[in-house]
């Protein structure tokens, strides 16, 4: 590492000619520097790959699925919810939104904010409402008994 710094500092002194009057000088500075580019052209080109990649795995998933196996896949995965995590959750709700499907009553099965399924909550009735604790972040989520 201290000799690429010496390298650096040739560099700077080679740009003024009165300093550096040695010929040899300004390619040898070149050839130090240009790996210092590559290694900046790559991390930017591995920065950008990684957020298209991101990208382009979320597409499929949000349009590429038809509705009619968007909504088998809701359905499945509604039907053993409670070893679901909150992340899970978030990807299923973006699914049904994207793809137009209702969830309806399955949005009573998880925390509104917290995203984590009802395992035990606390639930209460009282006056025609039902009000549901969430265990994990506290959330009361009220609904109305028809
Ligand atoms: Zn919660």
């Amino acid at each position: 590492m201290p000799e690429i710094k010496n390298f650096e500092d040739g560099h700077s002194k080679g740009e003024t000619p009165g300093l550096f009057p040695n010929p040899e000088a300004k390619p040898f500075v070149s050839m130090t520097l240009a790996p210092k580019r590559r290694e900046l052209i790559e991390l930017s080109s591995i920065i950008f790959s990684k957020i298209f990649y991101k990208i382009r795995n979320l597409i499929p998933l949000m349009k590429k699925l038809s509705k009619s196996e968007a909504a088998k896949q809701v359905e499945e995965f509604f039907s053993n919810i409670k070893d679901k995590t909150p992340k899970e959750v978030k990807k299923i709700k973006r699914l049904a939104a994207n793809s137009n499907i209702r969830l309806r009553e399955k949005r009573k099965l998880f925390c509104k904010k917290c995203l984590e399924p009802y395992k035990n909550p606390k639930v209460r009735i009282n006056k025609g409402i039902k009000s549901v604790e969430c265990g994990n972040c506290g959330y009361v989520a009220r609904w109305k008994i028809n």
